[in-house]
């Protein structure tokens, strides 16, 4: 069976898996649709810059990645899948995961955690080293994790996700209407996770109100990270600063 990739690959990152350089493998397509999503944008651009590579087309055979993989190998000491929900693509995610340990390289995947059964199943095949975690709601309040995702059942999956035996960094990005680090922090407690506060872009947003919103400040993730001061390791990420540990 031929399989066939879509998405674009950033040959060599060093924000994504902090301390490492990586080649992030970013897929096409989402089972969420949160409002405030800034990958909307990317995804179309990243069809454009896909143009070229994939002679006209938005999706080209996994020989190819597997090509850049290799070609990226003396750069990097890992592989990050995203996306777009890189899940949503279960058999080309594993065959990309297999190759990439097969080659020496760590395997981590930024997730919105709703198919925690695949990333359950990669674990126990040793596929997979580390999970980032995209929480958007307290995983208690199932109604707000579905207006902001859409999805009815989504906490209760994600909450499986977070449950699983494998390094996890939580993130979650924050914008002036939507920033419920405590209530989040609450469903962390006592949990050996690093947690990420991320600056939400509103000028991303395909939301019409959040795109009317001032981008929360440097100072103001900071106050939000010290106002959860009981968890063990908690950062921020800002377009000013980039990512800076506050506990
Ligand atoms: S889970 Fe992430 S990629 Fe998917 S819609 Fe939400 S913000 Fe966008």
């Amino acid at each position: 069976m031929t399989l066939i990739f879509s998405g674009i690959m950033i040959h060599v990152s060093t924000i994504d898996w902090y301390g490492r350089s990586v080649s992030v493998i970013f897929f096409n397509g989402c089972n969420f649709k949160c409002f405030y999503c800034s990958n909307n944008d990317f995804i179309k651009v990243a069809n454009q810059r896909l143009e070229p590579l994939f002679k006209g087309g938005s999706a080209v055979e996994i020989k190819e990645i597997e090509k850049q993989i290799l070609d990226s190998k003396p750069f990097i000491s890992a592989v990050v899948f995203s996306g777009g929900e890189p899940t949503t693509h279960p058999v080309e995610l594993e065959h990309l995961a297999r190759f990439s340990k097969e080659n020496g390289l760590l395997v981590g995947i930024e997730t919105n955690g709703y198919y925690s059964d695949l990333l359950k199943r990669l674990i126990e095949g040793r596929l997979l080293d580390k999970i980032f975690l995209d929480i958007k709601a307290p995983l208690d309040d199932a109604d707000k994790y579905f207006m902001i995702t859409g999805i009815k059942d989504a906490a209760e999956h994600v909450r499986r996700s977070l449950e699983l035996k494998v390094p996890i960094e939580v993130r979650t990005t924050v914008f002036r209407s939507i920033a419920d680090v405590a209530g989040i922090a609450r469903s962390l407690k006592g949990m050996d996770c690093t947690y990420v506060i991320q600056q939400g872009i509103p000028e991303n947003a395909p939301d019409p109100e959040i795109r009317k919103e001032k981008a929360l400040t440097r100072d103001e993730l900071a106050e939000f990270a010290m106002s959860v001061s009981f968890l063990k390791d908690v950062r921020i990420r800002t377009r000013e600063k980039g990512e800076e540990k506050i506990i």
